[in-house]
């Protein structure tokens, strides 16, 4: 049997975050007021939450992107959390803006999200830029991140998207959808599956490419699998282990150890997808930084 190729997203992200370390430094040399800067806002504390945003803080300082975080107690109002927003909409120094979701459930996720600048929205969830992305033949100023960073690993593997057969299970605003439509974008005829999808195993088979994103540990079996299909797993799941000292260890939403036998490539959890969401943010600010100061040049 033919072990399918690795796709190692940790490297392959760790290579980006160098580059834009790179590009940074040699951007300052021509223009010294040029300085990144990504500002999160975290509610509460979700120990989940706490862990994502300490991880783009570490990638941010190993990048040379000024990294600012607001913390604020989880009874905070909407309306003052939309100020605290609105606020940093203003700041001149700031050019990417995320607000670190869940939020606790008597805050709106949207009407949050919404009152971002879509101009420094760097997770690309303001309905501006999910717009963009959906309409053909429109730019849009930001990707969100972990569709953004599957597109970058299919780019890295090197394969031609175009006129291929993809399948994507999960259709959530910030993972399924956008790559279902980034696919799309790309010239990949592609079917989207959902929690009411009739015979999965069946549509999963004709895959060349198979991304999925639906939060259940190993739930896609290698036997459903075409062979020699390329597949990313969004996945994130944490199992009981009793043979490790946390108790506990991750997996992805395809059950790997038969998937890895059937696919040409593959992505392993972690290690896969999920540092290139973190790269991707990265490079969402830089961007962002350049077009901003592009703009000043130019008034
Ligand atoms: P959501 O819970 O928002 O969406 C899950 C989607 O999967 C829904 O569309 C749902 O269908 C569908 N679904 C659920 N069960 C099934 C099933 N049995 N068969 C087919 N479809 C199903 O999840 P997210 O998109 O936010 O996240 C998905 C996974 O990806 C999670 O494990 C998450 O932790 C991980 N993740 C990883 C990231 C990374 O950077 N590595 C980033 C973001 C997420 P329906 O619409 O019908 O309810």
């Amino acid at each position: 049997i033919n072990m399918a190729t690795i796709i190692d997203g940790k490297n392959i992200a760790k290579t980006i975050r160098d580059q834009i370390r790179e590009d940074i430094i040699q951007f300052k040399k021509k223009y010294s007021g040029f300085k990144p800067h990504l500002s999160i806002i975290q509610v509460g504390s979700r120990e989940d939450s706490a862990v994502y945003v300490r991880q783009k803080e570490r990638a941010c300082k190993e990048a040379g992107i000024e990294f600012s975080l607001q913390k604020k107690d989880e009874f905070i109002t909407e309306q003052e959390l939309i100020k605290s927003i609105r606020d940093l909409n203003d700041d001149l120094s700031t050019h990417g803006l995320l607000v670190q979701l869940p939020l606790p459930k008597h805050i709106n996720e949207s009407r949050v999200t919404e009152n971002i600048d879509p101009k420094k929205d760097v997770d690309g969830f303001h309905p501006n830029n999910i717009g963009n992305l959906s309409k053909r033949n429109s730019d849009t100023l930001f990707l969100p991140c972990t569709p953004k960073g599957i597109l970058e690993l299919l780019k890295q593997i090197g394969i031609e998207i175009s006129g291929k057969r993809a399948v994507v299970v999960g259709r959530s605003d910030i993972v399924g959808f956008p790559v279902f439509t980034l696919l799309s974008r790309n010239d990949a005829t592609v079917t989207l599956c959902h929690s009411k999808t009739r015979n999965l195993p069946e549509i999963i088979k004709t895959a060349d490419i198979l991304v999925v994103a639906i939060g259940k540990a190993e739930y896609v079996k290698g036997d459903w699998i075409k062979p020699g299909a390329i597949v990313i797993d969004v996945g994130t799941n944490s199992i009981e282990d009793s043979t490790k000292k946390s108790g506990i260890r991750w997996v992805g939403d395809v059950e790997f150890s038969t998937a890895s036998k059937v696919a040409s490539h593959i992505t392993p959890v972690p290690g896969g997808v999920g540092p290139m969401t973190v790269a991707m943010l990265l490079q969402n600010t830089v961007e962002s930084a350049k077009r901003f100061l592009k703009e000043n040049i130019e008034r």
